[in-house]
This record gives C-alpha cells, sequence and structure tokens, in this order.
C-alpha cells in the first residue's frame, strides 16, 4: 500500500475537501483542513474517496484507528446526547398510541424534583413557560 504522505495524501485530501466540503465527519463542525479515513488504514481501509471524510488534523489524529463512536463519546459526548434525543423522538414519534412525539428540548432540561414542599414561585413559573 503507498504510504500516507507526501504530494499523494495532500492530493487525497484535496479532492476529499473538494467532493464532501469542509465539515468534519467527527466533530460535525467546518473548518476541516485534512482527511480521515472511515475504515482506518490500520484495519485495511482503502484511501478510496467513499472511505475519505473531511476532518480536522486534531479530531483525526485523536481518533486513531478507534471507531467514530469511540471518538464521539471520548470528545463529543454532546453530540452522542443529539443523538440519542433524535432516536428517541423518533422512535416514540411511530408509536401507535397517537402520542405526539415529544420535543427534543425537554430532554435537555435539567430534571426537577416536584414534591408537596415546592415552592409555588416554581409552579408558576413552570406554567409560564409551557405556555
Ligand atoms: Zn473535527
Amino acid at each position: 500500500m503507498t504510504e500516507w504522505g507526501g504530494r499523494y495524501a495532500q492530493g487525497l485530501v484535496a479532492t476529499t475537501l473538494e467532493t464532501y466540503g469542509t465539515r468534519c465527519h467527527l466533530c460535525l463542525r467546518g473548518g476541516a483542513t485534512s482527511a480521515d479515513h472511515i475504515v482506518p488504514r490500520s484495519h485495511g481501509g482503502p484511501d478510496s474517496l467513499d472511505n475519505l471524510r473531511p476532518s480536522h488534523k486534531l479530531c483525526n489524529s485523536r481518533r486513531g484507528d478507534r471507531s467514530i463512536a469511540w471518538f464521539r463519546a471520548r470528545y463529543c459526548p454532546e453530540l452522542v446526547a443529539e443523538v440519542v434525543v433524535a432516536d428517541a423522538v423518533s422512535f416514540f414519534g411511530t408509536t401507535t398510541a397517537g402520542h405526539p412525539a415529544p420535543s427534543p428540548s425537554i430532554f435537555s432540561r435539567p430534571k426537577q424534583i416536584r414534591n408537596s414542599e415546592e415552592p409555588a414561585v416554581d409552579l408558576e413559573f413552570f406554567a409560564l413557560e409551557a405556555s
């Protein structure tokens, strides 16, 4: 296999960025200047365009030859949470009971412990927020 580096790599990086844009496929933020192998080279992943995606150099080197899921769990936990919410919404949205899908925003609110000693002012705040 050709060594990854020099003009060979530069050419593939340029083609990858031209094809897919500059949104990093690992952290999903813009400004990618490098190309990451979806299936790492060390795992037999080819240098073909369909195995390459734009990435930041930092994200690329942090990931190494580990999985994309590992990278996100370690460096982008907020991304993992968003995916979980999206999955939950699509899951609950398809129930036959006719319940509407919950708004994703309810997942991001801090948990409120409700009990009989809850001050009235909190209830007012909650009612205002819900209207
Ligand atoms: Zn990135």
